[in-house]
C-alpha cells in the first residue's frame, strides 16, 4: 500500500505514521517529494490487517493499495481459462453451454415439459428455482423439498444436469443432494457465511451478481468459495440495479469482458433477469456473448403467461428455439462450440 501524508507534515508525524505501518506488519519506506512525504508499505496485502485505518490520522492524505482483494480467483495466480464440469457437461474453455428451465418449479407437468422442450432443442443443464427468494411475502416462495423431488425426476428420465438456487445455510445439504451446480442469487452474492457453507458442499457453483456489488465485491465472492473449498465457480451476470427503469436490470457487458480479463473463471450471461422482459433476452444474450461469455443462463417456461414468477421474461418453448438457433453461430465465432454429447 501507499500511504501519502498532507503537505508540509512534521518529520515527528512522519515517524508516527511509520511506527503504526510497522505495528500493521508492514515495512515503511519513506519517499520524500517536494510537497508530500509518501510511504510505500511493503508487505502482503492479504495476510497483512488492512492499512486503511491510517486515514484517521490526521497526517495522512489518502492510503492507496496495490494489491487486488483476490488472489485465486485471477489471472495473475492461474494464467490460462478454467472450465467447470456440471455432472457430465462441460463448461468453459472454448465449451459453452445454454443453462434454461422456468424461474421456479411449479408443478410436475410444468417442469416436465420444460425440460422436454428443451432438451429437444439441445439444452442439457436445466434451471429451475425449488427455494425462491421473493421480493415480497405474499409472492409464490417456491415448491422446496417438492420441487427438489421433482428436479430429481427429471435428472434421473432425461440425464440432464441440474443447477438449482440455495437461500439458507439449513437447505444446503439437501438442495446439494440433488443440484449438480449450486445457484447463489444476486441477493447472497455477498451473504458471507451461506457462501462458506456452499462452497464446502463439494458442488460447482454458480455466483450471480448482486445487484449492487461492483466488479471486485462480486469476484471477491468468488474468492470467499475458492478460498473455503470450492474452486468450481462460475460467475453470471445478471444486471445491476442502475437509475434506468425500462429495463429490470442494466445488463453490465463490460462486467463480462472484465471478468474475463481480470479472472479464470467461466463467465455466463443472465440475459432474462438483467432484461426482466422477453423481448429483450435475445439481443441481450447476443451482447453477453459477444462480450465473451462462455455460456448463458435463460428463463423458458411453457406456458409463460401462467408462471407464478418473472413471468414476464420467461420465453416460450417457440421462441426459445429461435434463440437457440440464433446464437450457436454467434458462439462458434468467438471460438467456443456449444458443449455436450446429445
Ligand atoms: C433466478 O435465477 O430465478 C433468480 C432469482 O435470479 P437472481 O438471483 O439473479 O435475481
Ligand atoms: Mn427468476
Amino acid at each position: 500500500m501507499i500511504v501519502v501524508l498532507k503537505p508540509h507534515v512534521d518529520a515527528a508525524a512522519v515517524e508516527d505514521v511509520k511506527q503504526h505501518v510497522i505495528d500493521l506488519g508492514y515495512s515503511p519506506r519513506v519517499i520524500q517529494g517536494v510537497e508530500h512525504t509518501v510511504i510505500a508499505a511493503v508487505g502482503d496485502e492479504l495476510s497483512h490487517r488492512s492499512l486503511e485505518t491510517l486515514i484517521g490520522m490526521d497526517a495522512v492524505a489518502n492510503v492507496v493499495p496495490i494489491q487486488k482483494r483476490y488472489k485465486l480467483a485471477s489471472r495473475e495466480f492461474h494464467p490460462d481459462d478454467s472450465a467447470v464440469q456440471i455432472g457430465p457437461y462441460t463448461l468453459g474453455r472454448g465449451t459453452f453451454q445454454v443453462i434454461a428451465g422456468p424461474c421456479g418449479v411449479e408443478s410436475r407437468s410444468q417442469i416436465q415439459r420444460a425440460a422436454k422442450d428443451l432438451t429437444a432443442c439441445g439444452v442439457r443443464i436445466i434451471r429451475g428455482g425449488a427455494y425462491k427468494p421473493r421480493t415480497s411475502p405474499y409472492d409464490f416462495q417456491g415448491l422446496g423439498e417438492e420441487g427438489l423431488e421433482l428436479l430429481a425426476e427429471i435428472k434421473e428420465q432425461l440425464g440432464v444436469a441440474i443447477v438449482t438456487e440455495v437461500v439458507g445455510v439449513p437447505h444446503v445439504a439437501k438442495v446439494a443432494k440433488v443440484a449438480d451446480m449450486l445457484q447463489i442469487g444476486a441477493r447472497n452474492c455477498q451473504n458471507y457465511h451461506l457462501l462458506e457453507v456452499v462452497a464446502e458442499a463439494g458442488r460447482p457453483v454458480l455466483l450471480k451478481r448482486g445487484m449492487a456489488s461492483t466488479i471486485e465485491e462480486w469476484i471477491s465472492a468468488a474468492e470467499y468459495l475458492i478460498v473455503h473449498g470450492c474452486p468450481d465457480v462460475v460467475l453470471c451476470e445478471r444486471g445491476i440495479r442502475t437509475f434506468e427503469p425500462a429495463t429490470r436490470g442494466t445488463l453490465d457487458v463490460a462486467a463480462i469482458a472484465l471478468a474475463k480479463q481480470e479472472t479464470h473463471l467461466p463467465v455466463v450471461v443472465d440475459p432474462s433477469h438483467a432484461a426482466g422482459k422477453r423481448q429483450l433476452v435475445l439481443p441481450l444474450a447476443l451482447a453477453g456473448i459477444a462480450a465473451g461469455a462462455d455460456g448463458i443462463i435463460i428463463e423458458a417456461h411453457p406456458d409463460p403467461m401462467s408462471a407464478l414468477s418473472d413471468a414476464a421474461q420467461q420465453l416460450p418453448s417457440d421462441a426459445f428455439h429461435a434463440v437457440m438457433d440464433t446464437i450457436r453461430p454467434l458462439a462458434r465465432l468467438m471460438g467456443k462450440e456449444l458443449g455436450g454429447p446429445v
